[in-house]
């Protein structure tokens, strides 16, 4: 028997949702307003949350408030603000289980006034969170106009002061430079700055962009990306995030479940690969390759004509193809993740 072994989490997110105001061609999480509205429960959340905060207080000094990308709690999605009230009271939550570094990051749809914004962030500033990252980026501007995210980093700045996050603040710059205020199509955007525009983007060749963004990236055969193993990713313990569904997720790799975050005993006393194929292949030398070859001979699997742009695309490619074959295999959830590719299993 091969067991998995997990360590505790120091940093990660928990969704709301997978339901999204916008559909961004980057997400990794394939987040989109056609999803259904699938919320967190309270129950759940009260156990994942108190789950959490008894690991991080073996990690973090009593109080600590400071934020960073890759500290404490933040609450994700999906757009939390979609369900304003259900994300003041998890933080109330967090706030009573004393969470360290606790955030919400957010596309700022919402802040259409500074009224309602300014009323918005100092409730939840009041509920205990400590600070605020705000999304900036070409893809999110296709859904929001930039005067929202000025307004919401503006009056995030008077309501948390130095606990705002800007992510990308090089987007930030740029749009503001280019006197930007509504939404703008990335095709437009192409035309005003050119592809060198995205040059400083933290893009993560997963998710939705390996379908929605396939065209900025070169291609390869499936063969390029057999080689090696994705345990380091599937075990990192920093920004896991757990689903509204309680899945426990890591390295980014949406749809890949580690087991059920309001048990984590459970997940950190080791998982059991022999119950878990999908994982146990990707996790071993030469994975890729293996989870390929298994795709095609039992599921009829076929390469990609136009190739990949990562092996995270081949990896997503294929588990899509397997789960529309088979509800078998209990670490491909959750399902609204596939559903949300909208991967024609081409170009885009
Ligand atoms: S990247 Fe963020 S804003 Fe865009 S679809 Fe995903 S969750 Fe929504
Ligand atoms: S190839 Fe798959 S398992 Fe590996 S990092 Fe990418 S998405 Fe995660």
């Amino acid at each position: 028997m091969r067991i998995l072994k997990v360590q505790e989490p120091i940093s990660g997110g928990i969704f709301l949702t997978y339901k999204c105001n916008s559909q961004c061609r980057h997400c990794m999480y394939a987040c989109s307003p056609r999803l259904r509205a699938d919320w967190l429960s309270f129950s759940d959340a009260e156990r994942i949350i108190r789950n959490l905060s008894e690991i991080f207080r073996r990690k973090y000094p009593r109080g600590y408030r400071r934020i960073g990308v890759n500290l404490g709690l933040h609450f994700t999605g999906g757009e939390p603000f979609l369900n304003y009230d259900l994300l003041l009271k998890l933080v109330r939550i967090a706030d009573k289980f004393e969470v360290p570094s606790l955030f919400v990051e957010t596309n700022a749809f919402w802040a259409v006034s500074d009224e309602i914004a300014r009323e918005r962030l100092n409730r939840l500033k009041e509920a205990g969170l400590h600070g605020i990252l705000i999304s900036v980026n070409p893809f999110i501007l296709e859904y929001v106009p930039f005067e929202r995210t000025l307004r919401a980093i503006r009056i995030a700045r008077e309501v948390f002061g130095d606990e705002v996050l800007v992510y990308q603040e090089y987007f930030y710059s740029q749009f503001r430079m280019l006197n930007i205020n509504e939404r703008l199509s990335f095709d437009d955007y192409l035309r005003r700055v050119g592809a060198s525009g995205l040059y400083y983007a933290e893009l993560i060749p997963m998710g939705r962009a390996c379908y929605r963004l396939g065209k900025l990236f070169r291609r390869y055969p499936a063969e390029r990306f057999f080689a090696g193993s994705c345990i380091e990713e599937l075990t990192r313990p920093w920004h896991i995030h757990v689903d509204n569904y309680c899945n426990y997720m890591t390295g980014y790799c949406g749809g890949i479940s580690l087991g059920d975050a309001r048990d984590m005993d459970a997940i950190l006393s080791g998982i059991n690969l022999d119950d878990h194929p999908i994982l146990e292949m990707l996790t071993s030398d030469r994975g890729m390759k293996r989870l390929y070859e298994f795709a095609v001979k039992e599921y009829g699997y076929k390469e990609l004509r136009d190739g990949y742009v990562s092996k995270c695309h081949l990896c997503v490619d294929i588990r899509r193809h397997i789960i529309q074959e088979t509800d078998e295999f209990r670490e491909l959830s959750p399902k609204v993740f596939y559903e949300g590719l909208e991967s024609n299993g081409g170009c885009l």
